[in-house]
């Protein structure tokens, strides 16, 4: 998979956690494979795993591992029964840890994009991206004027998706990043199958016809902007 993702032109990856019980085999991975880069988070949707104390665990990971980001975590108010106020508090409190350590964030945020960036402004001197988002153009220029970044994958290369692919073409180009998300979030042309990051190069071509631009300008630019963010 790294090599058919090499050979597409990804030359570097951020693998954010999900949960505590696998930090230890993303960092293995990460040290085994340097172009690997590790960002600690509790995801929201799987806060059924995640304890108080996990909170704890994680300040601990980032103060030993210096990750490039805090990640990932936010609110996901789609799927059912997932503790709105829980979420809150695991986000809350994950912002805190970025802020401490002047660490980027990288954010989830299904259905709660203004909450999200409304907690991001109470909190203040933040940076991040908010991955796959999936928000209205007003609600994404909220988040570039804050300096926040947003990630783009698969969705965008269907056609149906018409607000997200009107929002790739026209958004300044140094607030984009592309991300694929896998295994989850297929390409069109690819439903039901396992995602890999390879298809980033997808991705970014599906970008720049969008623009109307080359696929070198959306690459470079956008290369550009990950290594602003995450800082390598
Ligand atoms: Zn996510």
């Amino acid at each position: 998979m790294l090599a058919r993702a090499r050979r597409a032109g990804v030359h570097a990856q951020v693998v954010p956690a999900i949960a505590l019980s696998g930090f230890e085999k993303l960092r293995a991975l990460c040290v085994a494979e340097p172009t690997l880069h590790a960002a600690y988070g509790l995801h929201p949707l799987y806060l059924r795993e995640h304890r108080p104390e996990h909170l704890d665990a994680l300040r601990d990971w980032i103060e030993r591992e210096r990750p490039v980001a805090v990640g990932e975590c936010g609110l996901d108010f789609y799927v059912d029964g997932l503790d709105a106020g829980m979420q809150r508090n695991y986000l809350r409190r994950q912002l805190e840890l970025a802020k401490e350590f002047e660490l980027p964030v990288i954010l989830h945020a299904r259905r709660a994009v203004d909450e999200i960036t409304a907690v991001l402004r109470i909190i203040g001197g933040l940076r991040g991206v908010v991955h796959s988002f999936s928000g209205s153009i007003e609600q994404a220029r909220q988040l570039w004027k804050m300096g926040f970044l947003l990630g783009f994958g698969g969705p965008i290369t269907y056609e149906r998706a018409r607000r997200l692919r009107a929002i790739v073409a026209a958004m300044p180009l140094e607030f984009l990043l592309l991300e694929t998300d896998s295994p989850d979030q297929p390409l069109h042309g690819h439903q039901g199958q396992r995602n890999e990051p390879a298809l980033l190069a997808q991705v970014c071509a599906a970008i720049a016809s969008l623009r109307t631009a080359d696929v070198e300008t959306v690459a470079e630019a956008t290369s550009a902007n990950c290594r602003r963010l995450f800082g390598f």
